[in-house]
């Protein structure tokens, strides 16, 4: 399937009053402070959400509008989408829009106006792409073990498909890689292609760091808005129980995200902050033009060498900023008023509106 015509998608705002817009996206993952955000900035608000999956935005009270689905995969069947450019809609995306639309069908068949740039998302999915991303960009990750057999210190070794860090481990030779891939096998949680397929990288022994930005396409600069660090099932029960105790459970840890707290960086890493930003911003531009446009965020660990290492990128609104609904310490500063990275996306497009210039953020 080919993939959308981006002629097609500016026809369409073409025709939308622009005094009447809709913000619009699926009822999950960031919408909350989408919503809102929206609401504050005078847009009308539609949620498109599974049906049970309501009480959230009812009980919030950020939606205007409900389009009910039987699967949050619904999104992009004809008639919703109708719904949508009925509605003057320009959709927001977040973790969820993208894992329930299908990166393919947000490329070829949804044809409503999105805010960003939709094929940036595919250097998100894919491990290379976000990898000559990042190396291309001159940003720090860790380093990739090409050959087990080069193993000479901690490793963390990655799994294809396994969201989520399940089935991820820590090895510190490569007797201990080839054991722990043995168990593995026999306990048939990875099979032969996987093992093709096992990405091992340098551990970075560090402080997890979510650097949540917001590229303004209008200004043409990068804004922190925000920082978050997460809470993931099972390592962080796992560290909590003494270490005598942690062997005998035998259990291997995952990496499940269960929530997230707001945290600040030691300002002295700040300029590295906006380096990361910067640097990946720029490299996008060329790589995939016209390179990242609204929220996107850097996952970091930080080494006792107080180098910011990133290990991992969304391309869109991550679920980190939920830490700030009503603003971080971060986005305060900019607008000296809470601002949550929902309500600066409205802001942009409410500013693109002004400007005329709705066409260069949209696509
Ligand atoms: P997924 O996207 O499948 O959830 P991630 O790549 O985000 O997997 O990794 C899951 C978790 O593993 C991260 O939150 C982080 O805590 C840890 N992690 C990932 N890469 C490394 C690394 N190179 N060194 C140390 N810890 C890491």
């Amino acid at each position: 399937m080919s993939k959308i015509d981006r002629q097609k998608i500016m026809g369409i705002l073409d025709e939308y009053d622009k005094e009447d817009i809709t913000i619009a996206t699926l009822g999950s993952h960031s919408s909350l402070h989408m919503f809102q955000g929206a609401k504050t900035e005078g847009f009308r608000t539609a949620v498109v959400c599974e049906k049970g999956r309501e009480v959230p935005y009812k009980r919030f009270g950020v939606c205007d509008e409900y389009i009910m689905v039987d699967h949050f995969s619904d999104i992009v069947n004809e008639e919703v989408q109708e719904q949508l450019r009925d509605m003057n809609s320009i959709v927001f995306p977040h973790g969820s829009f993208v894992a329930y639309a299908g990166l393919d069908n947000i490329e070829t068949i949804f044809n409503v106006p999105m805010f960003g740039n939709r094929d940036i998302l595919r250097w998100e999915a894919e491990r290379d792409l976000e990898r000559k991303l990042m190396t291309e960009s001159g940003v720090r990750i860790p380093k990739k073990i090409k050959n087990p057999a080069d193993i000479d210190g901690t490793v963390m070794v990655k799994f294809p498909g396994a969201r989520g860090g399940r089935g991820y481990f820590v090895a510190n030779s490569t007797e201990e890689y080839d054991e722990k891939i043995e168990t593995m096998m026999a306990r048939n949680w990875i099979e032969e292609e996987d093992i093709k397929g096992a990405h091992i990288e340098e551990y970075v022994l560090g402080c997890n760091y979510c650097i949540h930005y917001f590229f303004s396409g209008l200004k043409d600069e990068v804004e922190l808005m925000g920082i978050d660090s997460r809470y993931e099932s099972t390592i962080d029960g796992l560290v909590r129980v003494p270490a005598k105790d942690q062997i005998d459970m035998g259990v291997n840890a995952s990496y499940v995200v269960t929530g997230n707290h707001p945290v600040v960086l030691r300002e002295s890493l700040l300029p590295q902050a906006f380096d990361i930003g910067d640097k990946i911003t720029e490299g996008a531009k060329g790589l995939v033009p016209p390179g990242f446009n609204g929220p996107f965020c850097m996952q970091t660990l930080v080494n006792d060498d107080l180098e910011v290492v990133v290990f991992e990128m969304s391309a869109r609104s991550d679920g980190g900023t939920n830490t700030f609904m009503n603003g971080s310490a971060y986005s305060y500063l900019y607008y000296g008023e809470p601002l949550s990275m929902g309500r600066r996306m409205a802001m942009e497009i409410k500013n693109g509106i002004a400007e005329d210039r709705l066409d260069e953020i949209i696509t």
